[in-house]
């Protein structure tokens, strides 16, 4: 049972995955990708022939969508059914349309009930949730909540140096896009009360893994001093 959660929200290209699964690592923590639970829901709609679209269709369709992430840091794979869709999730034709289905109340409380069960039932002291609504909606409780910031351009650029597939200015639309459509959904923009910002424009990535390890001890002393 987990009993220590570390809430972590940002915009994409923010490196919110990458340095919450190492930081993750660095505190034998367990670690939950929030996004891929709607990209595994948004890649098995298109497999079903779906239309994304189509709210009604997929609510209905929920029950059977049977989904399962591994939350140990070195263990990380996404599965729907048998399926290992862990590389498939991040296809653009997926990022393209992951946000029609994000943006449903109904999908979103059923992923949520999913992810605080997870949370709950974590094998290791603590757990890092990384996602978009997880300060405000899913663990606003949390003893630690982060939002992990970068400029614009910066966002741009690490997100495209990963995509190595793709035009960077392509992967700059994309992902202005995305965020556009997120953020009518959930602000994931500015840091509600009592959630720290950790701005790594200027940091490398293990700075920006530290800057959050400084946050995650100074919140949980605080927290268990009273
Ligand atoms: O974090 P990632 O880019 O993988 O998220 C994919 C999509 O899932 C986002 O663009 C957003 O539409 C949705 N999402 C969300 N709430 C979360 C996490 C992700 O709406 N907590």
């Amino acid at each position: 049972m987990a009993e220590i959660f570390v809430a972590i929200d940002g915009p994409a290209g923010s490196g919110k995955s990458s340095i919450s699964k190492q930081a993750a690592r660095r505190l034998d923590y367990s670690y939950l990708d929030t996004g891929a639970a709607y990209r595994a829901l948004a890649w098995w709609v298109l497999e079903r022939g779906l239309s994304a679209s189509d709210s009604a269709a997929i609510v209905d369709a929920l029950p059977d969508w049977d989904y399962s992430i591994g939350i140990d840091p070195d263990a990380y794979v996404v599965m729907v059914g048998e399926t290992d869709v862990t590389d498939a999730v991040r296809e653009p034709r997926v990022s393209g349309v992951v946000s029609s289905v994000a943006r449903v109340p109904e999908i979103r409380e059923h992923v949520n009930a999913m992810f605080r069960d997870i949370m709950r039932s974590a094998p290791t002291a603590g757990i890092i949730v990384e996602g978009r609504d997880i300060t405000t909606v899913v663990a606003p409780d949390a003893p630690v909540r982060i939002l992990l910031t970068a400029s614009e351009e910066v966002r741009m650029a690490r997100r495209s140096a990963e995509l190595t597939t793709e035009k960077a200015t392509d992967v700059a639309d994309q992902l202005r896009k995305r965020d556009a459509a997120d953020s009518r959904v959930v602000d994931f923009m500015t840091a509600s009360d009592g959630v720290v910002t950790v701005d790594s424009t200027t940091l490398n990535f293990d700075q920006t893994v530290d800057a959050v390890l400084d946050v995650i001890a100074q919140q949980t002393a605080r927290t268990s001093h009273g």
